[in-house]
């Protein structure tokens, strides 16, 4: 996002910048557009002031020539080879109409022809002034031209006559081709085209079927800026249906104000445009080109140095999430701020990691110490009554015996008090040393308060129970304990025994019965084994 962010100004830029660069090429294009047209339109220009010159130049011996008609075609013939063909006809015409004499025809017949009918003729008697007339073919040559009249005056300013000058046209589009025909222009689609003042066309180049020389124009847009007598550059579509660039100029003007002879240049449009379209095409595809190539670039690296190790990071911070405290990310060494993040994270998992395992092993001590004597190291009623309840319900499947003895250290009070604290408690440890060696492992042990001790037989019967207390007994009472360097004398136990083979007993009906075989153990003198039934009331 940021590199298209970056790159839309650079073409936006690019593309005001092409877009000034083709217009300022548009008008360059119309500038030379109308240089050629003014250029074009020089060679009708002169041929306009040739016209005239030559046919003041006749004015001035008129006299002579309306004297003698003879004398007066000798003199057209003589005018018609030094102008090199380039009029077709050349004459005088008197104001009635009738051919006086003129280059092209003998006297007799030119006495036949009579152009009082011709336009540039009735407008130079009107006028009095030089007149370019309009697409004719002649009548005494029967060529295509354009007639230019000069009227001529008597001392009472009357017109005496009408000068002409028929146009060769062939001749001048002959001329004109030689220039305009070249490959180069016709390349540029470059058109020029020369009209007389009613749009009807003199010559064309390059020549086409469709424009024919002495019709009227077919595109009716440029006939419309004709008429209007406009001069300058315009956009329309030709007859082709091509948008084309126009440049119109106008040549002499007519005594009633109108232009005779028009100049048209013109070029297409997209040829005009082309170059510079061109040029911002291939801008506009560099930078997407460009562009396109930086966004792969950013992508990658974006993908290999930060998202990949983004991506690590999350599965990293999801498995220390999940308890996996082994997760590492591994970005090694490095000051780039994803690797900092990673050697941050990777710290934090290590610690993590010690302190998870800190505190599974506080836990595993707490659990140890919930269910453990600390003073004799057996396990703690809680411990004991938890395995009862599940050795029950497993004799109790298998509907085999369960026993239960229960000790109590004799007149431990009265020890306590003789040999203190203290040695009572290496009295405690020593029993239960004692009762670790007289039992088996599948024997369940466990310290059920102060002096007293109670040990599970699974399996047991009555006499298995007895044989094991009595042993236990025995163990005891052979404790040989010193303290501080003073014999201890001989600790006695009172023993109780039940035996369980009644699938409804409960642990609780165990232990008491066990106290009560206990406490009647005491009774009887103490240092000795009591067995009692489970069913037996207290
Ligand atoms: P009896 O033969 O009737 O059982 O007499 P006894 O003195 O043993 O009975 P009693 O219940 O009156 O006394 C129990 C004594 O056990 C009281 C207490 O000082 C002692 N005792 C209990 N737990 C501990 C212990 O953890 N360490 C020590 N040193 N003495 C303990
Ligand atoms: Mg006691
Ligand atoms: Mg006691």
């Amino acid at each position: 996002m940021l590199v298209l962010a970056a790159m839309l100004p650079i073409l936006a830029l690019t593309l005001y910048n092409g877009f000034r660069e083709r217009s300022a090429a548009e008008a360059a294009e119309r500038d030379e557009l109308r240089l050629a047209a003014e250029l074009t339109a020089k060679r009708p220009e002169q041929l306009l002031l040739h016209a005239r010159q030559l046919l003041q130049t006749i004015a001035a011996n008129s006299d002579e020539l309306l004297r003698d008609t003879g004398a007066c075609r000798a003199y057209f013939e003589r005018m018609a080879l030094e102008t090199d063909g380039v009029f077709r006809s050349i004459g005088v015409i008197l104001p009635d109409g009738s051919l006086h004499c003129n280059s092209a025809l003998k006297i007799v017949d030119a006495a036949t022809i009579n152009v009082g009918d011709r336009a540039y003729f009735r407008q130079a008697l009107e006028s009095g002034q030089f007149v370019v007339g309009e697409f004719q073919i002649g009548r005494t040559s029967g060529q295509s031209g354009i007639n230019f009249g000069l009227p001529v005056f008597d001392a009472e300013r009357r017109v005496r006559a009408v000068l002409f000058a028929g146009l060769n046209l062939p001749k001048f589009i002959e001329q004109g081709e030689s220039r305009r025909d070249d490959p180069a222009r016709i390349a540029e689609g470059l058109v020029t085209a020369i009209y007389d003042r009613n749009d009807v066309l003199l010559a064309r180049y390059p020549a086409s079927e469709k424009y024919v020389i002495g019709k009227k124009g077919p595109n009716p847009f440029l006939l419309e800026i004709l008429a209007r007598h406009q001069s300058g550059v315009f956009t329309a579509a030709d007859t082709f249906g091509v948008q084309r660039l126009y440049a119109v100029e106008h040549v002499g003007l007519n005594p009633d104000g109108t232009p005779p002879i028009r100049v048209v240049v013109s070029k297409p449009v997209d040829l005009v445009q082309a170059a510079a379209n061109r040029a911002l095409l291939h801008t506009v595809a560099g930078i997407v080109i460009v562009t396109l190539l930086v966004l792969i670039a950013a992508w990658y690296a974006s993908e290999v140095f930060v998202l990949r190790r983004v991506r690590l990071l999350l599965e990293v911070a999801s498995r220390i999430r999940s308890g996996d405290f082994g997760a590492r990310a591994g970005f090694g060494e490095g000051r780039e701020e994803l690797t900092c993040l990673g050697v941050a994270l990777d710290a934090m998992a290590t610690e993590l990691q010690a302190r998870d395992r800190q505190l599974q092993q506080v836990i595993q001590q707490l659990n140890e110490q919930a269910i453990t004597d600390q003073l004799t190291g057996l396990p703690n009623r809680r411990y004991l009554w938890d395995r009862l309840e599940a050795e029950l319900m497993r004799m109790r499947r298998r509907g085999a015996p369960l026993s239960v003895i229960l000790f109590d250290v004799d007149f431990f009070k009265q020890f306590n008090d003789r040999w203190g604290h203290e040695a009572g408690d290496i009295v405690l440890k020593n029993i239960a040393y004692a009762i670790r060696k007289v039992v088996r492992g599948s024997d369940i042990v466990a310290r059920h308060g102060g002096e007293e001790f109670v040990i599970v037989l699974p399996e047991a019967g009555e006499d298995i129970a007895l044989a094991r207390a009595e042993e236990l007994r025995r163990e005891i009472s052979a404790l040989r304990l010193t303290f501080g360097g003073e014999d201890l004398g001989t600790i006695t136990v009172s023993v109780g025994v039940v035996c369980s083979r009644n699938p409804g007993d409960t642990a609780e009906q165990l232990v008491r019965a066990a106290d009560h075989a206990m406490y009647e153990a005491k009774q009887a003198g103490r240092d000795r084994v009591v067995l009692r039934s489970v069913a037996d009331p207290a």
